[in-house]
């Protein structure tokens, strides 16, 4: 994928796209896949980078929802589970089981929710994940060796799915790309282009690297932007009542010695009701999260007094050795998008479901709400939309059996670059052909400078924060050692990208300031 290459073929094309999809998450780059793989002319525009808002800030699971479950949602249930399946075998190479374990301090929690995810196991059905089981007290104390034992009387364990969520984006990116979609990141939509009736016709989108103004015209636009739906629809109305209400999680990030072994903790009913997961990723843990009604939406959230001490407490309810501040690796914030029932009053309840609302007048299709595991239904059924209203040729989804880039059935063959999948031979080529690119880019990260080089010369990745949040996770993994090799990083990027040393030096302090939402003051 080159960013150039797509550019111009913006430029070029004389003819209304098909499709015209804003926004290059989850959701839009889902449809992007959809639509090019029907054979449609499918563009997508992403103001910052492909994942940079929700979409790289998930939990990482790919799972039903046990807590929907709680709450009686058994369809919305049933088809993230079908919906997980799916994606285990389109994506092997990103997507693996995980045994979660509810361990009980209480005499009736084990039947409670033994009762329960008994239940998650038959909706799941033919795309069962592995079948849920009590364990006794030293069974949990195996599967977790670092568990509090104090009070533990034993627990459940059950199986659900774990990916990486920016990788995935990136694998979709390339797959639309490869389909004949065009992609193209840091292009921000400002405006819509309206015939005399007022319905669209296509949006005006600026070139944030070079301020070029670009017209691009379209048969359907789609707006898949996330947390910022609403802000685009009233580019096209401005009196319109929102459709979402934005609200916060947040995760801390520790090392694995706070979780030993495979297997990952589920807490389903915090303090405040709220569900608590600890669960092992690559080399760290990954604990959280919050749910805080939040105003503003923001590309960079960050975490709320008291959102990360609640965590911290929580956990350390758990977990044998207590985490201290001084122990977080990495805090990461990210805005859930949930739809407000109806065309949004205040009153409105939020729904876990997604939903396509078509504006009257202009036609704009805005899809939102849903979440990861269920990406490709939201594509399926919003190009379905963009099919009757802008009355294009009738062509059936084609992505429930169809492989994502990087597809690969023996992927952890690949050892620590595993999550690339079928690309991974060809960065190990790069770390071979050179000493200097195979060496890690700080002593406690494993990532090379061959995988900066490969995430600028395929994956369109333009920026340190583009390297190491989404193409590699460094920030997540430890935001300090990522701000320390960030010069290193931008040294690759300056001779890939042809850029002088007044960008290198920019860039690093751009993602200094990124990286300090990423600290946590101890
Ligand atoms: C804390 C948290 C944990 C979660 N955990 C899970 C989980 O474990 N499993 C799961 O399945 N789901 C999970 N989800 C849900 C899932 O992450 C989201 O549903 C999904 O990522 C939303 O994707 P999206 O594409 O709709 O939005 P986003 O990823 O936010 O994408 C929208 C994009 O639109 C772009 N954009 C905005 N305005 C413009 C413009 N004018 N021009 C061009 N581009 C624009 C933005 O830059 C952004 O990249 C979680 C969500 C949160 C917040």
């Amino acid at each position: 994928m080159n960013r150039d290459d797509m550019l111009a073929g913006i430029r070029e094309r004389q003819e209304p796209w098909d499709l015209v999809i804003i926004g290059g998450g989850a959701t839009g780059l889902g449809a992007a896949v959809d639509a090019a793989a029907r054979g449609f002319d499918v563009v997508l525009l992403e103001q910052a980078d492909f994942a940079k808002g929700t979409s790289s800030r998930s939990t990482k699971l790919v799972h039903g929802g046990v807590r929907y479950l709680q709450q009686g949602n058994v369809s919305l249930v049933m088809e993230a589970l079908k919906e997980r399946g799916i994606l285990l075998r389109n994506a092997p190479h990103l997507v693996r089981d995980v045994a979660f374990i509810v361990p009980s301090y209480a005499w009736w929690e084990s039947p409670f929710y033994g009762v329960g995810l008994k239940v998650y196991d038959l909706l799941a059905g033919r795309y069962g994940f592995g079948k849920s089981s009590y364990l006794q007290r030293e069974a949990v104390a195996e599967a977790i060796p670092s568990i509090q034992t104090e009070g533990l009387l034993g627990g459940t364990r059950y199986f659900d799915g774990q990916f990486d969520d920016a990788r995935l984006a990136i694998n979709l990116a390339t797959t639309a790309w490869e389909q004949g979609g065009t992609v193209v990141n840091y292009t921000q939509v400002v405006d819509f282009l309206k015939d005399g009736d007022g319905a669209i016709e296509g949006v005006v989108a600026s070139d944030l690297e070079t301020g070029e103004e670009l017209r691009v015209r379209g048969r359907v636009v789609v707006n898949a932007t996330g947390p910022f739906v609403d802000g685009v629809r009233r580019l096209d109305r401005p009196e319109a009542a929102p459709m979402i209400a934005p609200s916060q999680g947040v995760h801390i990030v520790l090392d694995r010695s706070f979780l030993a072994g495979e297997s990952a903790i589920m807490v389903p009913h915090t303090d405040d009701g709220r569900v608590m997961f600890a669960i092992p990723w690559h080399d760290v843990v990954i604990v959280g999260t919050t749910d805080t009604p939040i105003d503003e939406v923001d590309l960079e959230p960050h975490a709320q007094s008291g959102e990360v001490e609640f965590i911290l407490e929580t956990a350390n309810r758990y977990l044998a050795k207590p985490a201290a501040a001084s122990d977080i690796r990495s805090v990461f914030a990210g805005i859930r998008p949930l739809v407000k029932m109806g065309d949004g009053d205040g009153t409105a309840s939020l729904s876990r479901d997604h939903t396509i609302l078509v504006e009257p007048v202009s036609g704009l299709i805005s899809v939102a709400g849903g979440k990861w595991t269920t990406y490709r239904k939201m594509a399926e059924d919003v190009v379905d939309h963009a099919i009757l209203l802008g009355d294009l040729e009738s062509r059936a989804c084609v992505t429930e059996q169809f492989p994502i880039h990087g597809y690969h059935r023996n992927a952890e063959r690949f050892g620590r670059l595993d999550f690339y999948g079928s690309d991974a031979p060809a960065i190990q080529r790069l770390i071979d052909a050179d000493t200097h690119m195979a060496e890690p880019l700080h002593p406690r990260l494993a990532i090379t400078g061959a995988e900066v080089q490969w995430a600028c010369r395929n994956e369109m990745a333009r920026t340190i924060d583009d390297a190491l949040a989404r193409r590699t996770r460094a920030l997540l993994f430890d935001a300090e050692a990522a701000v320390q090799a960030a010069p290193r990083v931008a040294e690759i990027l300056r001779r890939e990208l042809g850029r002088d040393a007044s960008w290198a030096q920019a860039e690093v302090e751009a993602f200094t300031a990124i990286a300090a939402g990423y600290q946590h003051p101890n």
